[in-house]
């Protein structure tokens, strides 16, 4: 089962997604995988961490979605298919979604490049469902400047509201056309309702 989480800066993706984990954990004896991207295995960390760092001097939008698609090559290839052929249970903080909302409808990257891309890159290994954690982006921004500063601060905290916005409108504009695998929760709720939003939406979506 790969169940995947996007949405925009301060939607509280990671703490939902190892909130998840534990329920999932709790309720069955199959495997969970907590995983991320860019990133989610070595070489696809090391590919994260130069994009991060490009932040002063960063690609273009072309070189930048390839360097997104070789971190999800690998990740692919090293843990999530392997974990899904296996049963398992994958949980990964953003996917797919993201490079259209953030490399596409927001970076302004063709959509024919960003679907050939997922084609290639992603082919039949498509999530069951799709959490879009949704919040007003001043709320999430606001949110994102006040947390721990782990990686510090990145470019992309940094763009202007509107480019948060189009994010947002990209985000509901792919919920609703794939009702069938993607499910909008209210973010902007307090961390306890957002969760349990996630597990009726989970319940609900993937019986047993
Ligand atoms: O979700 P997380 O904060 O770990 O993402 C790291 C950064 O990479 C974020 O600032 C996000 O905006 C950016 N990103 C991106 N394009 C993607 C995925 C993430 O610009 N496809």
């Amino acid at each position: 089962t790969f169940i995947t989480f996007e949405g925009g800066e301060g939607a509280g993706k990671s703490t939902q997604v190892e909130r998840l984990a534990r329920a999932l954990r709790a309720a069955h004896a199959r495997p969970v995988h907590v995983t991320r991207e860019p990133g989610g295995s070595e070489r696809a960390e090391e590919i994260r961490a130069a994009l991060l760092a490009g932040a002063a001097k960063p690609y273009g939008p072309f070189a930048e979605a390839l360097l997104f698609a070789a971190a999800r090559i690998d990740h692919l290839d090293r843990l999530i298919r392997p974990a899904l052929a296996a049963g398992e249970v994958v949980l990964c903080d953003r996917f797919m979604d993201s490079t259209r909302a953030y490399q596409g409808a927001a970076g302004g990257l063709d959509p024919g490049t960003v679907a050939a891309l997922e084609r290639v890159v992603v082919g039949r290994t498509r999530p069951d469902l799709t959490l879009i954690l949704d919040l007003p982006p001043e709320t999430g921004l606001a949110r994102a400047r006040t947390r721990a500063a782990g990686e510090g601060p990145d470019r992309f905290e940094a763009e202007a509201l509107d480019f948060h916005a189009r994010l947002r409108a990209a985000f509901r504009a792919i919920a609703e056309a794939e009702p069938a695998r993607c499910t909008v929760i209210d973010a902007s709720q307090a961390p306890d309702s957002v969760e349990a939003a996630i597990r009726a939406a989970v319940d609900a979506r993937l019986p047993g």
